[in-house]
Parts: structure tokens; sequence; C-alpha cells
């Protein structure tokens, strides 16, 4: 899909940006089969599903400095679940077993934008801003329940942050939901902030009378998943760790684990 003279979108998840034919962003997904030669693959950040680019011969081949943990196997899965261990069925987001190395200085702007993971940044090309899993499809965000947010609050942060500065913007573009125009993404943003609270509060009515972070996880999950996967239990479980940290008034240790309590 074409955006401008310049810049191109290839559907997908995520969705991979090209700008003159020669600087490619999150290369991944079904994706990272195409015969795209490049001399630039940037990432947003270290998950497996945004840097097959980092695998392909280009003279620049960046990833930001905090999520060089991205580099192994071991790193991805440690920043992805949590942990790691040898081999296991509830990896199933390892698309890439390889080990990475980097080259070079990308010549394009770099927007800061952590939460997702810790060095999640988004690239202005064209001027136009492809801001990665900083926020996502409204689809794709109820199919999860929870967005995966290392740091929920930082993210939200960050979301605001791309609200400013895409007033001076043409467009901006998400890994994971549709392509339209500015006005309508800037719509999938505030859905995407409104959301945020709504799960906010739906955190702090779990745990009214007390709960673990997975059983929060799943009584949140419940209203609207029927066939709950431990693999996103323990994904979520992320996000709703960070979330509780900020809105639980007690934690306390009990048979069953640490108990949050608004
Ligand atoms: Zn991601």
């Amino acid at each position: 899909m074409k955006l401008s003279k310049d810049l191109e979108v290839l559907p997908g998840s995520p969705n991979t940006l090209v700008y003159q034919g020669r600087v490619v962003v999150d290369l991944g997904g079904k994706n990272a089969s195409l015969n795209l030669e490049a001399e630039v693959q940037l990432a947003t950040h270290g998950h497996m599903d945004h840097i097959a680019g980092l695998l392909r011969e280009s003279k620049v081949r960046y990833l930001p400095r905090e999520d060089m943990w991205a580099l192994s196997l071991l790193g991805r899965r440690v920043m992805t679940y949590g942990f790691s261990s040898k081999d296991s069925p509830l990896f199933t987001y390892d698309l890439l077993k390889e080990e990475i190395s980097l080259s070079g200085d990308p010549e394009v702007e770099i927007v800061k934008l952590p939460g997702h993971t810790p060095g999640h940044s988004g690239y202005i090309v064209g001027n136009v801003l492809y801001a990665g899993d900083a926020f996502f499809g409204n689809r794709v965000l109820e199919g999860f329940v929870f967005p995966f947010y290392a740091d929920f609050w930082t993210a939200v942060e960050s979301m605001q942050k791309i609200k400013e500065i895409a007033k001076g913007l043409d467009n901006v573009v998400i890994a994971h939901g549709p392509v339209y125009e500015k006005k309508k993404m800037m719509e999938i943003l505030e859905y995407n902030l409104n959301y945020a609270d709504k799960l906010v509060s739906w955190v702090r009515e779990a745990i009214r009378d007390g709960a673990t972070a997975e059983e929060v996880v799943v009584k949140i999950m419940e209203k609207t998943v029927k066939d709950i996967k431990p693999t996103n239990v323990i994904l979520n479980s992320i996000t709703a760790k960070s979330i509780l940290s900020q809105v639980a008034k007690e934690v306390t240790v009990e048979d069953k684990g640490v108990v949050y309590r608004s």
C-alpha cells in the first residue's frame, strides 16, 4: 500500500514500512519471507516478530540500545515471557532462534516510545511516524485483552507523546492493526488511551477481595475469551503486574501467592 511517492506499507503483522525502497522498518512475520534488498534495516524493538530484517545483509542494522537483550534467544525469551528454559511448548512466539549482530547508525529520526519494551522506539521517515507496538489496532487490543506493556504506565506516557508529535506529521503507522489515514489513526490512538483507563478500572475491581496477578488476568479475560491459553496468561500477567504495582493499596503473601488488594 503506497502512502506517498517515497513511502510504502507492506501489510502484515507487523506491517512493514519501506522508505525510498532502501530503508525498511520492522521486517517480520509473514513479510520476513519477502525478497527485500535494503541498505538500512531498522527494528522498533527486540520482539521476535520485528527483527527478521536484522539478519539480512545490509549496511545498517539497527535496534535501540535498551533492547540489546534481543541479540540472543535467551534474552528474547526472558524479556518476552519473564523467564527462559531449554525448550517448552509455552514459548509459542519463538519465531527466530539465531544470534543477531548489528552495524552502522540509522540516518532517520528516532522517537523514544518506551513501555512495550525498555527500548521501544518509533522512526520518522518522510514525515510519517512508524510507531511499532506503542499502540494497537482495536481488534488486536480486544483479542489479547491486555496490551503487552512491560511498563504499562510508561507506555501510556508514550501514547500521550505520540498524540503531541503527530500534530506536525502526515500520518502514524502501527505494526499490528490497520493502515488508515491520519484522522482515523488518531481515533485508534484515543481508543487505546481510553482502553488503558478501562483496564485499570477492571484491575481495581478484580482485586476488591484480593487476588493474585494471574487470577486478575483470568478474571478479566473470562469476560470475552472462551479458550484461554497458558501462554497468554503468562504474557498478560506482565502487564497486570505493572498495573497492580501502582493500583494495589495492600500486597500480602498468602498460600496461593502474592495477593493484591485495592
Ligand atoms: Zn512487540
